[in-house]
C-alpha cells in the first residue's frame, strides 16, 4: 500500500494501534507533505522501530516517469507508469495565479465519449487515493514547482471512483497535508446524476464542473454515450439541486466542435436552458485526437457563440488552448504509448 493512501486520521490510528504516540503521525505527514521526502529513512526525527514499521507496511513506489514534455506555453505533461505497467497522465499548467495540476483518477474510462482519447478504451482499473496524490508530488519534484491548485480532469470519471476521489480530496485539502484550499480544487464530471446529488452533501467547498457539451439530447447523445442514461434535463436538474443545496456556482464545460455544437442557434438553445441558473460556461476549443473524426470549431464560430451567450446574459469565457503542441488533450499521450 502507498503511504499516500492513508488519510491523516488513518495514519494516526495505525500509529496508536502499534503502541506509539499520536504526534508521530504529525511528524510523518510533515515529512510527506511539507518536506516531500520520498524515503522513510530520511525521516530523521522518527525512531528506528517506527521507520521499520512504516517500511514493512507501506511504500512510496507508485509512479515512474516515462515521458515529460514541456510546451512552449509552460504546460508540462507527464506520462507515468503505475507499478503494474498501466500508464496515466498528469499535466501541470501555468496560470497567472500559480501552477495548477490536472490529475488522472482511472486507467481509461468507461463513460465512452466519442470525442475523447481516454474513452476509446475500456477502463482497466480505478486509481487509489494515494496514486492520485502521488501524481502531484512526483510532478512537483520533477519540475521543481509548487502546485497551488488542482483540477480533477485527467483520464477517467472521478464520480465513477467516488470513494477514492473523496479520500484524495481529504488528503490534499488537509492543513497538515498538501493544504490546498477546497476553493482551489475543481472536479469535472460527465454528469453522473446521483453522484452530483451526493456530492452536494459532502460539505466541502470544492468547485464542481459538469461536462454538458450540448443543450439537447440529440447532439449530446452523439457525443456522450452516458446521455442515454442521464438525459440533458436530468443533468440540469441535478445541477440545480447542487446549487440549491450548496449555494455555489457551477461551471458548465462546453467543448467546441466544428459544425456539431457550435452554431448560433445552438448557443441560443444553451442560453435558454441555463437561464437564471448560477452557472458559468467554459467554452473550450476541441483538441483533435486521432481516435475521433471531429474538428475544432473555427475561431469565427467560437466568437459568435460566445457573443450570443453574452447577449443572453449568460456568463461565459472563451478559453485559449493550452499545450496543444504536446498533445495535452485528455488521454492523448497515453493512447499513443499503448
Ligand atoms: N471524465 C470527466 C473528467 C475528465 S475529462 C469529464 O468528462 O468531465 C475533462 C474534460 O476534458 C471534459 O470536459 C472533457 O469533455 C474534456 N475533453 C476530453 N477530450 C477532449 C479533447 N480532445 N479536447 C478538449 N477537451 C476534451
Ligand atoms: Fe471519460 Fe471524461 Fe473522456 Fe468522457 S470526456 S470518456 S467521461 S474522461
Amino acid at each position: 500500500m502507498l503511504i499516500y493512501d492513508l488519510t491523516y486520521e488513518e495514519l494516526e490510528e495505525f500509529i496508536v494501534e502499534n503502541g506509539y504516540k499520536k504526534f508521530r503521525a504529525d511528524q510523518i505527514w510533515n515529512w510527506l507533505y511539507k518536506q516531500k521526502i520520498e524515503a522513510f529513512s530520511e525521516m530523521n526525527n522518527i525512531p528506528e522501530d517506527i521507520i521499520k514499521l512504516l517500511n514493512d507496511n507501506f511504500t512510496f513506489a507508485g509512479l515512474e516517469t516515462v515521458i515529460k514534455n514541456t510546451s512552449a506555453d509552460g504546460t508540462i505533461k507527464f506520462l507515468f507508469d503505475l507499478k503494474d505497467a498501466n500508464l496515466i497522465e498528469t499535466v501541470l499548467m501555468n496560470h497567472n495565479y500559480g501552477m495548477s495540476a490536472c490529475v488522472t483518477t482511472q486507467v481509461g474510462c468507461n463513460i465512452g465519449c466519442s470525442f475523447c482519447a481516454s474513452g476509446v478504451l475500456k477502463k482497466k482499473r480505478d486509481l487509489t487515493a494515494g496514486e492520485i496524490v502521488a501524481q502531484i508530488i512526483r510532478a512537483e519534484k520533477e519540475s521543481g514547482v509548487r502546485v497551488s491548485s488542482i483540477v480533477i480532469m485527467g483520464i477517467g470519471e472521478p464520480f465513477d471512483n467516488y470513494k477514492n476521489f473523496v479520500k484524495f480530496i481529504s488528503i490534499v485539502n488537509h492543513p497538515k497535508g498538501l493544504a490546498i484550499g477546497a476553493r482551489h480544487i475543481t472536479v469535472s464530471t460527465s454528469g453522473l446524476v446521483p453522484k452530483i446529488k451526493e456530492f452536494a452533501h459532502l460539505g466541502i467547498q470544492v468547485n464542481l464542473a459538469v461536462s454538458l457539451h450540448a443543450p439537447n439530447n440529440e447532439i449530446r447523445s452523439k457525443l456522450m454515450k452516458i446521455n442515454d442514461r442521464f438525459k440533458v434535463e436530468e443533468v440540469v436538474d441535478a445541477i440545480k439541486y447542487y446549487i440549491h443545496v450548496t449555494n455555489r456556482r457551477v461551471t458548465i464545460e462546453y467543448i467546441m466542435i466544428q459544425d456539431l455544437n457550435d452554431s448560433v442557434e445552438t448557443a441560443v438553445e444553451l442560453a435558454k436552458l441555463l437561464k437564471g441558473m448560477n452557472v458559468y460556461v467554459n467554452l473550450i476549443p476541441y483538441n483533435t485526437v486521432k481516435e475521433a473524426d471531429y474538428q475544432r470549431s473555427s475561431l469565427e464560430n467560437r466568437l459568435a457563440f460566445h457573443k450570443t451567450l453574452k447577449e443572453h446574459k449568460i456568463t461565459a469565457i472563451l478559453r485559449k488552448e493550452q499545450g496543444h503542441d504536446i498533445n495535452a488533450a485528455c488521454g492523448q499521450l497515453r493512447s499513443q504509448n499503448l
